[in-house]
This record gives C-alpha cells, sequence and structure tokens, in this order.
C-alpha cells in the first residue's frame, strides 16, 4: 500500500506543511472521535476493529483508538491509507458533526475550531469543506435528505463547554489516580 508523508487535508501544495506541524501531528498521533462512514470503516478501519473504542451514531461509527495511541493507519510518520482516507480526515482542520437524525434525514455541521498550527495555509474553502460533508451524508444515509450548515454559534459554545468540562474531569481522574498509588506506594 502507498505510504504518504502527507497526514490529512483536503488538498496539499508540496512540499507537504504538515512536515512542519509544531504539535507533533496531533491530529493523527491524538485521534479522537473520528466519523466515518460504513464503507470508510470497512475500507480504513475493519482490520484494525481490535485497537479501537467504536461508538454507532445510526450508521456512522465513532472511533477513538484504544490507550490514548495513534490511529492505527499511522506508520513510519505517514498515513498509509492516504489516498483512500476517510473524509473526516480530508477535512481536517474542517470537522464535521451530527446535528440531527430522522428516519429520512440527516442535518450535519460542521467547524474549523480546531488548533491545528497550520490551519491558515490547511483549510479547505468553505465551499470545498461544504461539498466533502454532503458527500459524507450520502454515503452515510443513501437516499436521505442531507443538511448541511456551518456550526451555529450556541453550537460552538455548548461545544466548547462540554470539552472543557471533560478536560477538567480527566484531570482530576488523573489527580486522584496518582494520589491513590502514591498513598498506596
Ligand atoms: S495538526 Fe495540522 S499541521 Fe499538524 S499534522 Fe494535523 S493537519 Fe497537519
Ligand atoms: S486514517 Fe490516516 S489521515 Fe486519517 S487519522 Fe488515520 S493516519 Fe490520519
Amino acid at each position: 500500500m502507498a505510504r504518504l508523508k502527507n497526514p490529512v487535508g483536503a488538498s496539499h501544495p508540496s512540499p507537504n506543511p504538515c512536515e512542519a506541524c509544531s504539535i507533533g501531528q496531533d491530529c493523527c498521533t491524538h485521534l479522537s472521535g473520528l466519523r466515518v462512514t460504513e464503507i470508510e470503516f470497512a475500507r480504513c478501519f475493519a482490520a484494525h476493529a481490535d485497537k479501537l473504542l467504536i461508538q454507532r451514531e445510526g450508521t456512522i461509527y465513532v472511533i477513538t483508538p484504544k490507550n490514548g495511541a495513534a490511529c492505527p493507519n499511522w506508520e513510519n510518520g505517514g498515513c498509509a491509507v492516504y489516498d483512500a482516507r476517510p473524509r473526516d480526515c480530508r477535512l481536517f482542520p474542517f470537522t464535521l458533526f451530527v446535528r440531527r437524525r430522522t428516519d429520512d434525514g440527516l442535518s450535519l455541521g460542521y467547524h474549523s475550531d480546531t488548533r491545528c498550527p497550520l490551519k491558515a495555509t490547511l483549510l479547505a474553502s468553505d465551499h470545498e469543506a461544504r461539498t466533502i460533508v454532503r458527500q459524507f451524508g450520502n454515503e452515510a444515509l443513501p437516499g436521505a435528505a442531507i443538511e448541511v450548515t456551518p456550526e451555529t454559534t450556541l453550537e460552538r459554545l455548548k461545544r466548547r463547554a462540554r470539552t472543557s468540562t471533560y478536560a477538567l474531569l480527566s484531570r482530576v481522574r488523573k489527580r486522584s489516580l496518582y494520589r491513590r498509588r502514591v498513598g498506596s506506594a
């Protein structure tokens, strides 16, 4: 399988700007909550299912590597499935999310509120991002009505609050684990 150095992004100028990533190519090495369709899962992740925490949002898979590991497709500083990588990877530094799902429709949102240090260089155009998100929706729920709109201000505030709460809880959990270990030593 071709192994390319370019880890992510809708389109990359050459040389690959991700090689200058100042946060350790965090998007692939600390992967969390990647959304993929069943087809993308079968293509890129089914062979690594034992290494993944997998949640389902209807027909969509939400995947996170176990134990904080890197994406299982991350090999030797590059993506082993680059040409076939899922849309959520193509989209980055945009990220997609499911806003609402009904029996015959799917409302999808997207935002670029990510900590990629090269966002200004890598970000796809809004039109390109919207097209990729729509393709994702069409593949996830074929024949359904797909609505695609950017994240609203209220959604952004709620997401940031959720993220802060999660980070706080995780710090508290780590601290109490540390105290228990030190106490029992
Ligand atoms: S965080 Fe940004 S610069 Fe770093 S590897 Fe990912 S897309 Fe590239
Ligand atoms: S599939 Fe490739 S681009 Fe996507 S997170 Fe994994 S290594 Fe990165």
